[in-house]
């Protein structure tokens, strides 16, 4: 469809300067289609996948339509998780650059209630938030609503999908009637034209649908392999391709905790991240992610959604989706802001037919490829070596080393002969080190297959069972269940976990605290 440039759209110079700054240069379907209307005081239904500019679609009116002099809040934009609220607070405030008389504040859940109160105070005009906080706030009057203007509800499908229907129906209840109501979703399903039809007047519904699917720099393979070889699978294409950054999509939170725990005891680099964990885990792991020491991200849809991480190389969709549109939003993470992606679908049995079906709504050709071999990961790996090798030769001295190995070359061997050898040396080494690094805990006085660690907290702290294992899983993500013995003491706790997790465990729990008090935390010494 035709896009508007942002000069054509009625807004202030100051607020196009800011939209400069950040490097847009048209607006994009959906900003082209709603923003008029949003402007105007319409309601909207806008409709558009994730990675298509929604943010800024309701971002740039509301920064237009602010009165500067007025320091009552006069709008609320409603997301789904505190993640999303920084990233939409950082994105209107980028916006917002030459605008000075305009304060915006995120609010959400587990920041300390009284520091907001007193941002609250500061008399912010917009405010950001998830659901929870911001009712919580209004119910304690710390936010008043009296004079608000529009309130947008942002991935409201997802909103709605992570059991906010209430919170979002008390909030639309205790704001002004007049109030302009506009909301953004990447799927308009039944319940939400429900929320609109109750609570808009008049809306305009904008779609744009499946535009960003026919981007042609991700290309989209399949692999039929039976369900219990998917992880082989899954690891033999990372080793042949090795991604940078990649995502493994799951259908269910337990499946991301098996194929993320296979993975990490196999040596890789790779976290998860689903709707069963803590804010505070998920900032961390997405902190990882985006640094790159992270390098496989194995997520629910829920979780990945609205995520916004440009080098996404690989999308592996572990499990067919359920629903076509998350496949769209699946692929839709890799080959943003025009590079290159790739996606690999994995199917098993009857996910054959779901994969057809996404073919059909999605108006594209997935590609069947024959699975890798052992032999084409064995390549991949070589290739790397010799690379390597190359680039030594051509960029270091090695005449110590020359004179070294001409001291082999006697009649029974040749050049060849010696370098194979050494090749073959390295890449058992290679895997040595792999194994090794899982189990170097030595003799813990554990049960066979546990490590037992050590704690500097006990009795004395009113420390119980429970404290423990609640530590243990929500700070390392490690099922409680897999918490093998706990021995508490008057000052410190023994505990027993599986040695393919113990790493994990002692690295998610440095530094932290069990009931108020730092801890520390180490491989019990066998007595
Ligand atoms: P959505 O909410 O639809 O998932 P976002 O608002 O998060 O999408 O935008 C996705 C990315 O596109 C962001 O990095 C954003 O800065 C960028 N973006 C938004 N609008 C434009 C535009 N008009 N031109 C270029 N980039 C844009
Ligand atoms: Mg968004």
């Amino acid at each position: 469809m035709k896009t508007t440039k942002f000069e054509e759209l009625p807004i202030s110079e100051k607020l196009l300067k800011g939209i400069k700054d950040m490097g847009f240069e048209e607006a994009t379907p959906i900003q082209t289609k709603s923003i008029p209307y949003i402007l105007e005081g319409r309601d909207v239904t806008g409709q558009a996948q994730t990675g298509t500019g929604k943010t800024a679609a309701f971002g740039i009116p509301i920064l237009e339509k602010i009165n500067t002099k007025d320091k009552s809040i006069q709008c609320m934009v409603i997301c789904p998780t505190r993640e999303l609220v920084i990233q939409v607070a950082d994105e209107i405030r980028k916006m917002a650059k030459y605008l000075h008389d305009i304060k915006i504040l995120p609010i959400y859940g587990g920041q300390p209630i009284q520091r907001q109160i007193n941002a609250l105070k500061k008399r912010p005009q917009i405010i950001i938030g998830t659901p929870g906080r911001v009712q919580d706030h209004m119910r304690r009057r710390t936010l008043k609503v009296g004079n608000l203007q529009m309130i947008v509800l942002d991935e409201a499908d997802e909103m709605l999908n992570m059991g906010f229907r209430e919170d979002i129906e008390n909030i639309l209840e205790d704001t002004p009637e007049n109030r302009q109501t506009v909301l953004f979703s990447a799927t308009l399903p039944k319940s939400i034209l429900q929320i609109a039809k109750e609570y808009q007047e008049n809306p305009q519904t904008v779609k744009v649908v499946h535009k960003k699917l026919t981007v042609p720099s991700i290309e989209q393979y399949y692999f039929e392999v039976k369900k219990s070889k998917k992880l082989e699978m899954l690891t033999r294409l990372i080793d042949i391709n090795n991604p940078k950054l990649a995502l493994v999509f799951c259908n269910t939170k337990m499946r991301v905790d098996e194929v993320s725990d296979q993975l990490q005891s196999r040596g890789y680099f790779s976290d998860k991240l689903h709707g069963d964990m803590k804010q505070r885990q998920r900032d961390r792991v997405m902190g990882l992610f985006r640094k790159g020491d992270i390098e496989i991200l194995v997520a629910t849809d829920v979780a990945a959604r609205g995520i916004d991480v440009d080098d996404v190389e690989m999308v592996f969709n572990f499990d067919v989706p359920q629903d076509e549109e998350y496949y769209v939003h699946r692929i839709g993470r890799t080959g943003r802001a025009g590079r290159q992606g790739v996606a690999y679908t994995f199917v098993s049995g009857k996910e054959v037919y779901k994969l057809r079906d996404i073919q059909k709504y999605t108006k594209t050709k997935i590609k069947r490829q024959s699975p890798p071999s052992i032999g084409d990961v064995e390549e991949a790996k070589a290739n790397v070596i010799l690379k390597q090798i190359k680039e030594v030769i051509e960029n270091e001295s090695i005449t110590r080393e020359i004179n070294f190995i001409e001291k082999l070359l006697v009649d029974e061997y040749n050049t060849i002969d010696v370098a194979a050898a050494l090749y073959k040396i390295i890449v058992s080494k290679n895997r040595k080190e792999n194994i090794e690094e899982e189990c170097d805990f030595g003799d813990t006085g554990a049960e066979p297959g546990m490590v037992r660690l050590f704690i500097n907290i006990g009795k004395k702290h009113k420390i119980r069972p429970k404290d423990i294992v609640g530590a243990i899983a929500g700070e390392s993500g490690l099922a409680g269940g897999l918490v093998g013995a706990i021995n508490i003491y008057d000052k410190f706790t023994f505990v027993e976990v599986p040695k393919e997790h113990a790493n994990k465990v002692l690295q998610a729990m440095k530094d932290n605290r069990i009931k108020g008090k730092t801890i520390n935390i180490e491989p019990a010494n066998k007595k």
